[in-house]
């Protein structure tokens, strides 16, 4: 039933059969308004994960946000990483009120000696103004472990900030699997759920995430030669599956080393259609509909 589209270089080729299309569609969503409107002649694509307010894109970052929209990213969910961005995020949000949602949180790396404060601060947006996600937050242990106990607590808090106001965390783990599957497994309960960020486990900690109520996000890793996970992906049933850039970072095949974009998640959906072995259209709709599970828009 479904058409494995080879040729990726030009828009129309994601077209596909429109009854084909409606068929899949109401397969894969329970609700039926939304089946009735998807486009078959449109891609619907969902970046979960893109820091548009870095100082990366400072020169151009109008026509980059447009080129996200012309390539069929219509919804780009920005995560907070400390308070220095977020009026930067609330005047992005303002001005792409139909295209841009913020998460709120305090990013490990940026867990120091003043932590207590800037999760104070992330209380306070919490309270005051409406979130998609409670993100990005995790445990990093890469660059330094200094204040891994600090980490892991404000891991936990913010967690229980997200449960307090029924949103879903975007999970950042760099060198720290255990240690973030601990503090998981302490909160684990049905309101614990989101997305585990730029997925780069084994299919092991793959399971074990999804069994913790969490999405995997893809990205630019899937198309790296060394990425690992490309291996293992098509055991992962797609349902647990959603795109994301984290750009400026980790651009995918042929950007990667360069600047990203949240553009390039049309790059992602496109190793997983080959992966999969479903079109890039039927990609794009089945994470947008999962990304929607977890924002609850
Ligand atoms: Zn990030």
């Amino acid at each position: 039933m479904f058409q494995v589209s080879s040729e990726y270089s030009n828009i129309n080729s994601y077209y596909f059969n429109h009854n084909t299309f409606i068929n899949f569609a109401q397969q894969t969503t329970n609700n039926k308004q939304q089946t009735t409107n998807l486009k078959p002649e449109t891609l619907n694509l969902t970046d979960t994960h893109t820091h548009l307010y870095s100082e990366e894109f400072d020169e151009d970052r109008d026509e980059m946000v447009q080129r996200a929209i012309q390539a069929g990213v219509y919804r780009m969910f920005v995560p907070s990483i400390d308070s220095t961005y977020t009026q930067k995020m609330y005047a992005l949000e303002k001005q792409y009120p139909e295209n841009v949602f913020l998460m709120m949180g305090l990013h490990p790396t940026y867990v120091k000696e003043n932590y207590l404060e800037e999760l104070a601060h992330v209380e306070r947006q919490l309270a005051s103004n409406k979130f998609y996600a409670v993100g990005e937050i995790g445990m990093d242990l890469f660059w330094d472990k200094t204040f891994l106990k600090e980490q892991q607590h404000a891991f936990q808090y913010q967690i229980q900030l997200a449960k307090k106001h029924k949103l879903g965390i975007n999970i950042h783990c760099r060198d720290a699997f255990d240690e973030v599957f601990e503090v998981l497994e302490w909160e684990k309960a049905t309101d614990l759920f989101g997305i585990f960020h730029c997925f780069t486990g084994d299919l092991d900690q793959a399971q074990k995430a999804i069994s913790l109520g969490m999405k995997l996000g893809i990205g630019g890793v899937a198309t790296f030669k060394n990425g690992k996970i490309d291996q293992f992906l098509h055991e992962i049933d797609l349902k647990n599956i959603v795109l994301e850039t984290d750009s400026p970072y980790l651009a995918p095949v042929p950007h990667r080393g360069k600047r990203n974009e949240s553009s390039y998640t049309l790059l992602v959906a496109q190793k997983l259609a080959e992966i999969y072995g479903l079109s890039v259209a039927e990609i794009a709709a089945i994470t947008t509909e999962n990304s929607k599970q977890i924002f609850g828009i």
